[in-house]
């Protein structure tokens, strides 16, 4: 039997610049009021080894970092070659999987889990595009962060962008895998379901 549709799970996890800037609530608001239920909940911080396994390895991943990161750059006329050193996507692409790593270790994060009809895109569409410039008004990301790959670059930093969300219910199936076990994970009606869905 195949499952429901709000059944749907994906994960979110709250970055350490939104926790240090005190917006754990409100990122948790935003999922709650659109009607998605957290069924899983945890603060803790992260280990390298443990982000390492989180972002993929592949390299069509690490070149899809890249890609964005110099499609980033000719919008806005900076020069890859000489603020990366490279104009090569799987390079940019490991070299920005660096940083991230740095970055989502260097302070603790609060990790959930979202479920609801289509979990995965409701909340990318929460959380915006990844680029700060280019997240729309309205979202997580749209309506609470500036940041820009140009000024992280060139501070070899990663994109403070306050959220990380699954892409796809595969990765978000191996992401809940990663990060909590079935006895974290919980059951429960909300007392508003019969009217959501
Ligand atoms: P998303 O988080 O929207 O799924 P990606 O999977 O493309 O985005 O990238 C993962 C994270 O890496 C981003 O959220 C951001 O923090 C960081 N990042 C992406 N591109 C860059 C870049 N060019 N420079 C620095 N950090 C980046």
């Amino acid at each position: 039997m195949t499952t429901h549709p709000k059944e749907e799970k994906t994960l979110l996890i709250i970055k350490p610049d939104a926790v240090r800037r005190g917006l754990i609530g409100e990122i948790i608001k935003r999922v709650e009021v659109r009607g998605l239920k957290i069924v899983a909940l945890r603060m803790f911080w992260a280990k390298p080894e443990d982000m390492d396994r989180h972002y993929p390895k592949d390299q069509t991943w690490i070149r899809r970092l890249g890609e964005k990161t110099l499609t980033t750059y000719e919008k806005y006329g900076y020069d890859a070659k000489k603020e990366l050193g490279t104009t090569d996507v799987l390079e940019i692409g490991t070299q920005v999987r660096g940083w991230l790593i740095s970055f989502m270790t260097a302070g603790p994060l609060v990790k959930m889990i979202v479920q609801g009809v289509h979990a995965v895109d409701m909340v990318r569409k929460l959380v915006g595009q990844t680029m700060p410039a280019m997240a729309e008004m309205g979202t997580i990301r749209g309506d609470y962060s500036v940041d820009s790959a140009a000024a992280a670059n060139q501070d070899k930093r990663a994109v403070r962008n306050l959220v990380h969300a699954s892409e796809t219910p595969d990765e978000a199936a191996n992401e809940i895998g990663l990060w909590f076990s079935k006895n974290e994970i919980f059951e429960y009606p909300r007392s508003d379901e019969d009217a959501i869905w």
